[in-house]
C-alpha cells in the first residue's frame, strides 16, 4: 500500500461542516468551533475538536480563522472567446448596442482554436478556485455546430466531470428553429454525448419552448445524459413546471414564479438554482429566494460565469447578493454555494465536510462565513484544498 500525505489544520475557529450528523448542535451549516480537519489523500479522514486531533504529516494552524467546504460553482459557461465589455457599457449607460449579443460570442468561439479555448478555460478555473471554487459544472453553448459544440465539450471536460452539453442555448442565425432542434437532438447530440455528463436547454421565449425543451431533454435522456433547465429567467413560463414533471435534478434562474410553480418545485424536490450575479449584471430584478425557501424548496446558488448576462466567477459575491438582496440568511446562502449546489448536481462527495467526502476546504481570512456577505468585495480566501491538495496557500 502506498501512503498517502495526510494534513491536519488545526486552530480552527469556526468550522461549516454542512454534515447532516452535526446540524443539531451545530445548525443547517453543522458549525463546529475551535475545530480541526485531517485531509488523508483526497478525503476527509477526521473532523472534530482542535484540542482531539490526531497527528498528520503535514500540520496547518489555522490561527483561529474559519473554513468552509469548497464552493460548487452549479452553473457556468466557461468555453468562450472574446469578451464583451462594450456590450455591457452601452447596456450600463442607457445606450443602444444592435451589434453585440451571443452571437458576437459564437463567432469568436468558432473562430478560436482549441488551444486557445482550453488556455481560456484553464484561465477562468484558476481564476475560481482563487476564490474558494473547487467543484465547477460547464456548459458548451456558445458553439452552435455539431464539431464546434463537440470540441468546446471536450475541452471542458479537461477540467471537470460536470460538463453540460447546452447545444439548445439559441436557434443560430439563419437556421429554422424545427431543422436546429433536428440537428440538436440528432448527429450534434451525438457528437456531444461522450464529453457530456448533462443536457441543457434555454426555456424562454425567443429561445426553445416547452415543447422543444422536452423534445430535446428526452433525446437527451435516450443517449445517456441527464437533464437540467435554464428556465423563467426572463418571463413567466412552463419551463419550471416542466423540470418538476420530468423529475429533473435542478432548474436554474427560477427569477419569475407563480404560485404554481413554487408549489410544483417543493412537492418535486427539484432544486431551484438562484443565479444572482445576473440579475446583478443585468439591472433586473432578483428571484424571490424567501419565498422558495420558506415554501420547503431547496436552494442552490451558483454564478452563471457567461461573457453576456455574467461575467462574474466570485461565489463569495453570489453569496453576499443573495443575503443582501433575496433575503437569505448569511447561512442558507453558504449552504446553498456549497451542498446546494453539489445537491444541484447529484453529488454527495463535495459541499460537505465529513469523513470520506472529498478534501475541498477554503479557509478564510475571517473569524467567520458571515464575513463573505457582511465584507461583499473584499478577498477572503486564504487558503485552498482541492481533493487534498493545497491549491492556494493557507
Ligand atoms: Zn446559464
Amino acid at each position: 500500500m502506498t501512503h498517502q500525505v495526510s494534513t491536519v489544520i488545526t486552530g480552527i475557529g469556526e468550522l461549516a461542516t454542512n454534515d447532516p450528523a452535526r446540524t443539531e448542535q451545530g445548525g443547517l451549516l453543522g458549525l463546529v468551533s475551535d475545530a480541526a480537519v485531517v485531509l488523508e489523500g483526497s478525503r476527509v479522514a477526521w473532523v472534530g475538536a482542535s484540542a482531539d486531533a490526531p497527528a498528520a504529516d503535514v500540520q496547518v494552524d489555522a490561527g483561529g480563522r474559519a473554513v468552509v467546504p469548497g464552493f460548487v460553482d452549479s452553473h457556468s459557461h466557461l468555453v468562450f472567446a472574446g469578451d464583451r465589455s462594450a456590450e455591457f457599457e452601452a447596456r450600463m449607460t442607457g445606450q443602444p448596442y444592435t451589434a453585440g449579443g451571443i452571437r458576437t460570442t459564437v463567432a469568436r468561439t468558432r473562430a478560436a482554436t482549441d488551444e486557445q479555448l482550453t488556455a481560456h478555460v484553464a484561465r477562468l478555473v484558476a481564476e475560481m478556485r482563487a476564490q474558494g471554487t473547487t467543484t465547477v459544472e460547464i456548459k458548451s453553448g456558445y458553439g452552435l455546430s455539431v464539431h464546434d459544440e463537440a470540441r468546446s465539450l471536450a475541452v471542458a471536460r479537461q477540467f471537470t466531470d460536470e460538463t453540460t452539453f447546452l447545444g439548445a442555448h439559441v436557434v443560430p442565425a439563419g437556421t429554422a428553429p424545427e431543422e436546429y432542434v433536428d440537428l440538436v437532438t440528432g448527429p450534434m447530440l451525438a457528437a456531444a454525448a461522450p464529453h457530456a455528463r448533462w443536457i441543457d436547454v434555454f426555456c424562454e421565449d425567443g429561445a426553445f419552448d416547452v415543447d422543444q425543451a422536452r423534445a430535446i431533454l428526452a433525446a437527451g435522456s435516450d443517449s445517456g445524459l441527464r437533464g437540467r433547465l435554464h428556465a423563467n429567467q426572463l418571463t413567466y413560463g412552463g419551463g419550471v413546471r416542466l423540470a418538476c414533471e420530468l423529475g429533473l435534478v435542478a432548474v436554474d434562474h427560477c427569477t419569475f414564479l407563480s404560485d404554481d410553480d413554487v408549489a410544483a418545485l417543493a412537492s418535486s424536490g427539484t432544486i431551484a438554482t438562484l443565479l444572482p450575479g445576473v440579475e446583478f449584471s443585468t439591472r433586473q430584478p432578483y428571484p424571490d429566494a424567501r419565498r422558495l425557501l420558506d415554501a420547503g424548496v431547496r436552494v442552490a446558488l451558483a454564478s452563471d460565469c457567461n461573457p453576456g448576462s455574467c461575467f462574474t466567477s466570485s461565489m463569495a459575491l453570489c453569496i453576499a447578493l443573495a443575503v443582501r438582496e433575496m433575503r437569505m440568511s448569511p447561512a442558507e446562502a453558504l449552504h446553498a454555494a456549497t451542498a446546494g449546489g453539489a445537491a444541484a448536481l447529484d453529488r454527495d462527495d463535495v459541499g460537505v465536510l465529513a469523513p470520506g467526502t472529498s478534501a475541498d476546504l477554503v479557509l478564510l481570512d475571517a473569524p467567520s462565513y458571515v464575513h463573505l456577505a457582511y465584507r461583499p468585495g473584499v478577498p477572503l480566501v486564504a487558503g485552498v484544498w482541492q481533493a487534498g491538495r493545497p491549491a492556494l496557500a493557507g
